[in-house]
């Protein structure tokens, strides 16, 4: 966390971010911290042996499912509660849907699992029928979710401490957890594009002219933007899936400046901006709720 504490202050002097949003952001940050030290506590296993492990990514299947994440819900809710309440102290609009979603919960006995698996897994049945039932949207929903799941899949992620041989893994979602990359990075020692999970933050190598999202690697397709050539930061766009993905190139930065990229995601959000308008579509979106002034 220390690491991200500096990146975080750095937020506020963006003029494009308000500082209540650099607020919650950080505040965002800091339960996802907290819930993994609960989970570190809990004696926190995978059950899932190195033979597993291995035989998957031989056949080129994502190391985790569902039954192998250890999902506490005790925790789950502990989590929720701190959600909820930022949600409802930042985004003043969206606390009937907070209430609902609450009550919802407590009236179904909804299991905090079973709706994470529903939402990351695409259920989107579920999903409807839980917005419908609620009043909640479903960019919400898929916030809470993930806001839930990521302490979890983090803290897998972590503890299998695994390396993946060269080019034993080229594709364009999660190694551990199959989710789509979050963001991207040019190494600072050889330019090599390194994609980020969007759900569990493992870090993993990528072709540079290649669409992580639809595979197209036709370069009359695939192109950038940025809007000062100076700035570490760009944005990689698909014209066959019309989908982007942003990018920081560590080359650019000072030897000392670390980059964070859940944070770059965020000092970047004038970047989604500029591809939505050009009708690019972002997979990923932490701004749903974040409308905090
Ligand atoms: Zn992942
Ligand atoms: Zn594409």
């Amino acid at each position: 966390m220390e690491n991200y504490s500096g990146k975080l202050e750095n937020l506020k002097s963006l003029e494009y971010i308000s500082p209540g949003q650099a607020d919650f952001f950080k505040a965002l940050l800091n339960i996802k911290e907290k819930a993994k030290k609960s989970i570190a506590e809990a004696d926190f296993r995978l059950n899932l042996s190195r033979q597993d492990l291995a035989a998957r990514l031989n056949k080129s299947l994502p190391i985790l499912t569902f039954p192998e994440i250890p999902f506490k819900n005790n925790l789950l809710e502990e989590i929720f509660q701190d959600i909820s309440g930022l949600i409802k102290q930042y985004n003043l609009n969206s606390r009937g849907e907070i209430d609902s979603l609450a009550g919802y919960f407590q009236d179904q006995k909804l299991n905090l699992a079973q709706f994470i698996k529903d939402v990351t897994l695409g259920q989107t049945a579920n999903l409807e029928a839980i917005e419908k039932l609620t009043g909640v949207k479903k960019n919400t929903l898929i916030f809470v979710a993930n806001q839930l799941a990521k302490p979890f899949f983090e803290s897998a992620a972590e503890s299998l401490n695994f390396k993946l041989k060269d080019n034993q893994w080229l594709k364009g979602y999660c190694p551990v957890c199959g989710s789509a990359p979050l963001m991207a990075k040019l190494s600072r020692d050889d330019g090599k594009r390194i994609l980020e999970c969007c759900l569990c933050g493992t870090n993993w190598p990528f072709l540079r002219v290649k669409c992580p999202f639809c595979g197209n690697e036709d370069k009359d397709y695939l192109r950038f933007f940025f809007v000062d050539d100076q700035s570490q930061y760009r944005v990689d766009v698909c014209d066959k899936c019309k989908r982007y993905i942003k990018t920081v190139d560590e080359r650019k930065l000072p030897k000392d400046q670390e980059v964070v990229l859940a944070v770059d995601n965020i000092a970047t959000s004038y970047l989604d901006i500029l591809a939505e308008k050009e009708n690019y579509v972002d997979f990923y979106s932490e701004q749903v709720v974040a409308e905090a002034s």
